[in-house]
């Protein structure tokens, strides 16, 4: 924990914390403004409560599936980090996370990683991602975390001052590119060959990271689980911003955009204003298939 003045306790958790609603395996996340109680001369400290979070970002729990799990929380902005190959990040994954942290308010820039990688073809590719995602007003950046440039600069002024959650699968360079954004930080890299050893589970807890020029870095572990939460069939569109702005112009007010008559989704569908990958994400979550489905 650290306090207002700049000091650095390490704390334990008072009595029973019942928080919102949901049932937690961690009562504190990463990113939580709580109140403790010190000791003199000791950096030993009690978290005696925790302020409401603005938002958050929750994931099942590994064993106890009925249980969720707070990565993180009071975040400014999640930046997503993806790799069009080495790992391939399928559309399906981009578009849940992007639906999951619409339903939680937290904005988000998609960072396609290892431009240097990509041949002519794949970026056009990710030049059309950018203008399709920027369309629905998700900031993009197609960048090398490997090297210096005006989009790395571009991004850490970005980061300034803010709280950012990082994420995205292992191997996509997240621990990478923030060791090039602030290099004070050196994590540890070369997640990818960790990931394919199955026997070992990766911790599930957000680390957050100091940033030297001011603002923090949240590292979220892999993200498998980051599933759809509380939202319900007939609410999902409403986190579709391309979808939300036709929604009373459905005939029906309850249409669920999949086989009723006069549906301006399914019509802007067809007319190509709104991307066929993003209706597919839509059917996709609608008859509950399972993200697992989305990795190879
Ligand atoms: P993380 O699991 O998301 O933290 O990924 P890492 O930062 O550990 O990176 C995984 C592997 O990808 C490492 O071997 C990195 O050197 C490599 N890598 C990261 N960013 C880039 C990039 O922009 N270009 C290339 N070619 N390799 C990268
Ligand atoms: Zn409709």
């Amino acid at each position: 924990m650290l306090s207002e003045s700049g000091v650095r306790y390490e704390c334990r958790i008072k009595g029973k914390f019942r928080l919102d609603d949901i049932k937690n395996t961690n009562p504190v996340a990463v990113g939580d403004q709580v109140e403790i109680e010190t000791e003199a001369d000791s950096i030993d400290a009690n978290i005696i409560a925790i302020a409401p979070r603005r938002n958050y970002i929750i994931r099942r729990s590994i064993n106890l599936s009925r249980q969720t799990h707070i990565l993180a929380a009071n975040m400014d902005r999640a930046f997503l980090i993806v790799t069009l190959a080495m790992p391939r990040t399928s559309l399906g994954f981009i578009d849940r996370f992007l639906i999951t942290a619409e339903a939680y308010s937290i904005p988000v820039d998609i960072i396609f990683n290892k431009a240097d990688l990509y041949d002519t073809e794949m970026l056009e590719k990710v030049q059309a991602l950018q203008t399709l995602y920027e369309g629905l007003g998700y900031p993009c950046h197609i960048l090398s975390a490997l090297t210096e440039g005006a989009e790395i600069t571009r991004l850490r002024t970005r980061l300034k001052g803010n709280v950012n959650l990082f994420s995205g699968h292992s191997g996509t360079g997240k621990s990478t590119l923030i060791n090039m954004l602030d290099p004070a930080l050196k994590l540890r890299t070369g997640g990818l060959s960790e990931a394919h050893d199955k026997g070992v589970h990766t911790t599930t807890f957000a680390e957050m990271f100091e940033l030297s020029g001011g603002g923090f870095v949240i590292d979220s572990p892999g993200i498998k689980e980051l599933g759809i939460v509380d939202i319900e069939k007939h609410e999902l569109s409403h986190f579709f911003p391309e979808m939300r702005r036709l929604l009373n112009k459905c005939k029906f007010n309850n249409c669920l955009h999949l086989s009723e008559p006069k549906c301006a989704v399914r019509e802007a569908v067809e007319k190509g204003e709104i991307a066929m990958s993003r209706y597919d994400s839509y059917l996709g979550i609608m008859s509950g298939e399972e993200l697992e489905k989305e990795y190879e």
